[in-house]
């Protein structure tokens, strides 16, 4: 170990020293070592302090994928719930004005549609054109697979409202 001699009191002490240890003149090698050290501490100080900020932001990013997975999964129940639920609106609601469930009226169309075919077939014109009138208060009578068909008849029958008035103011 290296060893000087202060040029103030003319004690020995170590070279790394960056004063004297007796009267405290400066040692400008020792200092400078020191400065060194001390500097030499402080990356690796920093070093270890970036490592460990990577290691959290590594962490944070896992648990930010984690929840950015939850937030699509959520988001997609709730589109779907959405979808669904305009979907069930609008066969219960929307499309169709009669009172009670869309399984009800489904049954009744299938009793009373084949009703209306017998009455058509059976040139009763007159009483399925009021049979539709009353029903379609309540029903959906456009669904009957033959409206059109008796449409054609009714108007070649009774003539069309709308075409009449036409006519009339020519
Ligand atoms: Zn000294």
């Amino acid at each position: 170990m290296k060893e000087i001699e202060c040029p103030n009191c003319g004690a020995v002490f170590e070279a790394k020293e960056p004063e004297c240890p007796y009267c405290g003149h400066i040692n400008p090698m020792g200092a400078e070592a020191k400065f060194l050290r001390d500097l030499e501490k402080t990356r690796k100080d920093m070093d270890q302090v970036d490592d460990e900020a990577r290691k959290a932001y590594g962490t944070e990013i896992k648990k930010g994928a984690k929840s950015t997975a939850k937030t699509v999964l959520i988001v997609g129940l709730i589109v779907l719930l959405i979808i669904g639920g305009f979907i069930l609106l609008e066969k219960t609601v929307f499309n169709y004005d009669y009172k009670g469930n869309y399984a009800d009226e489904l049954a009744w169309q299938h009793e009373r549609f084949i009703e209306y075919d017998i009455m058509l077939d059976g040139g009763e014109y007159e009483k399925l054109m009021e049979a539709i009138a009353t029903d379609g208060e309540k029903h959906d009578v456009w669904s009957w697979e033959r409206y059109d068909e008796f449409m054609e008849i009714a108007d070649e029958l009774w003539g069309d409202p709308v075409k009449d008035a036409e006519d009339e103011s020519e």
